[in-house]
């Protein structure tokens, strides 16, 4: 099955525009950009050139032989670490930057909640000369002193926000309320695929190129045209799961599994499994599902990978997890840490936190299946490296005694 959204914005019954009337038009603006310049020759070849001079793409299909040995499967891991800045998250925000540019907008702004989206799109605005503000919760600022530190050394403004949870659901009120007074210069930069529609369609088309990338390396490396038997990614928004799904949705025969964080356990209430645990609302512009109390409240999210700490999660995927396309799992702190662990001392790879999870997964998706055969062939999409994560880890290690 191939998704695309209605006219409305709608996949099945998620998506759609939950925006503040003065938004429409915007929401508008944008939607035909996004369709005039994704068809546009030079568009698409200036984003190209950027990607691969400056991103460094094609990023490339690594076979993790010591991983395979271990757990008997065929492992490759998709290298989305090496990407300049470290993650996937450059991807979108070039695509997006330059669409900006492109609309005639000076001004970026976006919002940021450990600050990772807030380094990649002050990266993008820097590099196509754009003017860039980001807002980020004055709880998250304090926490995340070198992201912030970042961002400012790549030209961005950091602006604090000191009200609510002083966190990022604050933040993305803080950039709604500035995009709404400035929409005439200013564009407003979402990460993953989640927001109002035309958000989430754009941000899986940015993301695409990791599953094209993906099916082409993979149909080379492997005899007679096989295609991977499972591909794992971790889904926080999830914009590097849909990336790395999209072009193997009609391939029936690949299984698509999505790797929510856990967090403390399903159980504790302390995770952000969206999908796994959470019920249908409205948040960020979007119907989707999300964390929320009785009363419809948002919930706090969390999970020790800053990345996967998000209420919510996009309509798209959702609603493929819904149709059954696309299968939800969830994975602990405490076992996405074994994962971490096992990754760097096997195969000399640090991976960020949010991607152990997806690591996490393969390996137990291995061990199933080494059961039944012996090359069963599985693709993780390793969204990033884990530098940003060692501090961090090291102090769970040594709590750990
Ligand atoms: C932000 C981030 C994620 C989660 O975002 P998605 O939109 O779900 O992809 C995952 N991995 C890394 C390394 C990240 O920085």
């Amino acid at each position: 099955m191939l998704s695309k959204p209605d006219e409305h914005g709608k996949y099945g019954i998620y998506g759609g525009k939950f925006a503040p009337e003065v938004l429409m038009s915007a929401l508008e603006e944008l939607e035909e950009a996004f369709n005039i310049f994704s068809n546009d020759k030079s568009f698409k070849q200036d984003l190209d050139n950027l990607l691969r001079t400056y991103a460094g793409r094609p990023t490339p299909l690594y076979f993790a032989q010591n991983l395979s040995e271990a757990y008997g499967a065929k492992i490759y891991l998709k290298r989305e670490d090496l990407v300049h800045g470290g993650a996937h998250k450059l991807n979108n925000t070039l695509g997006q930057c330059l669409l900006a540019k492109h609309m005639g907008k000076e001004r970026i702004i976006a919002e940021t909640g450990a600050g990772q989206h807030g380094v990649a799109t002050a990266m993008a605005a820097a590099v196509l000369e754009l003017e860039c503000e980001v807002y980020m919760g004055t709880e998250d600022i304090e926490r995340q002193k070198l992201n912030v530190f970042r961002m400012e050394l790549l030209g961005a403004k950091v602006s604090p926000v000191d009200s609510g949870s002083k966190t990022l659901k604050d933040a993305i009120n803080e950039s709604m309320r500035d995009w709404v007074t400035n929409v005439e210069n200013t564009y407003y930069l979402i990460g993953s695929v989640v927001g109002p529609h035309p958000y989430p369609l754009m941000v899986r088309e940015f993301q695409r190129v990791i599953g094209k990338e993906t099916k082409e390396q993979i149909l080379e490396v492997e005899a007679e045209g096989r295609l991977p038997d499972t591909i794992v990614a971790c889904v926080g928004g999830g914009s590097n799961a849909m990336g790395i799904f999209y072009d193997f949705l009609e391939e029936e025969q690949v299984e698509l599994i999505g790797v929510e964080a856990a967090g403390k356990g399903l159980e504790s209430g302390e995770h952000g499994a969206s999908i796994c645990a959470g019920t249908e609302g409205v948040l960020h512009g979007m119907y989707s599902k999300l964390l929320q109390d009785e009363h419809g409240q948002i919930k706090q999210s969390y999970s020790f990978a800053p990345g996967l700490d998000y209420p919510g999660v996009g309509p798209e995927l959702a609603y493929l997890a819904e149709s059954g396309r696309v299968k939800m799992v969830s994975t602990t702190d405490e076992e996405t840490l074994i994962a971490f662990e096992i990754l760097s001392k096997l195969e000399g790879i640090i991976p960020a936190l949010e991607s152990a999870h997806a690591i996490h997964y393969a390996i137990e998706e291995a061990r199933i299946k080494a059961k039944e055969r012996s090359n069963h062939l599985i693709v993780v999409n390793l969204s990033g490296r884990g530098d940003k994560d060692i501090f961090l880890v090291e102090k769970v290690l040594g709590d750990k005694g």
